[in-house]
């Protein structure tokens, strides 16, 4: 699937555009309770897009107590399976109808190239969407085998307030992977989009009550994680925290459940995967259009990049030399708004600071780097990094440690599939994994030990709603997609009934 393109500019469209940076709290927008403002800036030049409401405990409280009166009125959570079903497909069909606001929102905020929205962001979002909706009347529970005096059942019901708290890297994916599930289970929902990225969760909120999503069901509080999601962790009136973000955060969110009401925790956090290309890859070009994909993709701000990519010596020169001709072909950084553009700038200043800090780390560590390194010629009016390879890496260096977050690949040179396995596990993540093999053997062998939530043979970040998405170790307890993340943002009840004999 893909959105059609505008009949016209980009550029004009932009200007053209009506920007809501109000929260949205019990069905309508309003600044926040301080008055306060932040600027949401577009990274692709600096210039400023919006001022956005800076929400923070107060506003917290509102949107939670919203969400609360609307959960305890049943409007949502015990209306029926079709009918909520209904509205959810309606949802998606009005997001589906408002695609081009949502790519220009994204790619202003966060710098991916609008054609990315067009072709993954969007798309995928609306199958979650559908998907998800489709699982409504489709989940069940079970009755136990008992004496033939009792009848006992185990029923599924919502958890009630569930906080959702997200990153920038795929603003309305990421949003949608979260309350997609959670609304369907029906939960009431308040939303805290990552403060780089804050517009689109905006729009979302509004095209759930024109769908005819009661109000207060779906609430959305802008500002800073310090504030805005620390107060939402910490509310002792949430119910669950739903998280996609770093590690680091991703362990306050432990730690504040149990500072407050021992809520659930879901946490997808972040990874430095392992990309593996075995002597025996039926085609190193093919592995080589995989692997720059997978580590130059959305600019490298993938949760699941194949960061540390592990290549067998023998055919290391080879496929350095398909990796480099596969990332100048397909990465070339440019105007995210510009539909030929393949590689945008990166989320913001900061961002291009911390990655240009590693490439430096990985130099100064003495890894080559034979591609790239820096911002690109003729790019310095934004946030940009080139498509950046390092060779001759160690795995115990920070650049194969820690998630770069950025467009920069290590390649790790290994002897065999046995050293390929114990680097692809010596990490504290778990989210992703790859192996190329014509080996079916070794391909099985290796699904089984690699440590990692997600294993893709002859392939890459790839799959469908079906499969879930998530990790081990510290890349998180949670899973995305798949019907298991509906039923996550369920609780059991066991029942038990004497009926007599
Ligand atoms: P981040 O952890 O800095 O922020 C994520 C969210 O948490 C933001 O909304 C932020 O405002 C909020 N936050 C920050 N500090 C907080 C605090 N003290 N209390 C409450 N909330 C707080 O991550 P990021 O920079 O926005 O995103 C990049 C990270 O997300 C990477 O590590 C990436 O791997 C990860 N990620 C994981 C997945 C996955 O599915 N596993 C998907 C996308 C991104």
């Amino acid at each position: 699937m893909k959105i059609a393109s505008p009949i016209g500019n980009w550029h004009e469209k932009a200007s053209k555009l009506a920007i809501e940076g109000r929260l949205f709290v019990d069905g309508e927008f309003r600044n926040a309770a301080s008055g306060a403002r932040f600027e949401s800036i577009n990274p692709a030049d600096d210039s400023v897009i919006a001022a956005v409401s800076r929400g923070d405990d107060a506003d917290i409280d509102l949107a939670v107590a919203a969400a609360r009166k609307a959960f305890k009125s049943g409007a949502w959570s015990r209306l029926a399976p079709r009918a909520r079903m209904a509205v959810m497909l309606k949802f998606a069909d009005l997001i589906e109808a408002h695609a081009h606001e949502f790519a220009l929102l994204d790619t202003m905020d966060m710098g991916k190239p609008i054609q990315e929205m067009l072709t993954v962001d969007i798309p995928l979002a609306l199958t979650c969407l559908r998907f998800t909706a489709e699982c409504i009347d489709k989940m069940e529970g079970t009755v136990g085998s008992t004496a033939n005096d009792v009848l006992s059942y185990v029923l599924r019901q919502p958890i009630g307030v569930v906080g959702c708290i997200v990153p920038w890297n795929y603003p309305l994916l990421m949003t949608v992977w979260k309350i997609a599930p959670a609304l369907a289970a029906g939960n009431s929902v308040v939303l805290k989009p990552a403060e780089q990225s804050p517009l689109s969760g905006l729009l979302l909120a509004r095209l759930f009550v024109e769908a005819g999503g009661p109000a207060g069901v779906l609430n959305v509080v802008n500002g800073l994680g310090r504030e805005a999601g620390k107060a939402l962790a910490l509310h002792n009136d949430v119910d669950k925290i739903a998280f996609t973000g770093s590690a680091e955060v991703g362990k306050l969110m432990l730690i504040y459940a149990g500072q407050s009401n021992m809520k659930k925790v879901a946490t997808e956090c972040g990874g430095k995967s392992p990309h593996v290309v075995m002597a025996d890859a039926a085609n190193l070009e093919t592995a080589a259009w995989w692997a720059a994909m997978g580590i130059f993709g959305n600019q490298g701000e993938v949760c699941c990049a194949g960061s540390r990519i592990i290549v067998e010596k023998s055919v290391m020169p080879d496929f350095i030399d398909a990796l480099k001709t596969e990332a100048k072909k397909g990465y070339v950084p440019g105007d995210p708004l510009n539909e030929a553009t393949t590689m945008g700038p990166l989320v913001s200043r900061e961002q291009q600071k911390r990655v240009l800090n590693y490439i430096d780390i990985g130099k100064q560590a003495g890894a080559t780097c034979v591609l790239g390194g820096g911002v690109p010629d003729g790019l310095d009016g934004g946030a940009f990094v080139a498509p950046t390879i390092f060779t001759d890496v160690d795995n115990s260096m920070t650049i194969a440690r820690e998630e770069i977050f950025g467009p920069v690949a290590s390649v790790i040179p290994v002897s065999g599939y046995d050293e390929a396995v114990a680097v692809a596990n010596d990490t504290n993540f778990g989210l992703a994994a790859g192996i190329w093999t014509s080996d079916l053997g070794k391909a099985h062998r290796f699904a089984r030990d690699v440590e990692a939530g997600m294993v893709y043979v002859n392939s890459y970040i790839n799959g469908d709603m079906q499969l879930p998405f998530g990790g081990w170790k510290e890349s998180g307890n949670g899973r995305d997609k798949c019907m298991d993340a509906i039923v996550s943002y369920t609780q059991s009840k066991g029942v038990w009934v004497t009926i007599g004999n």
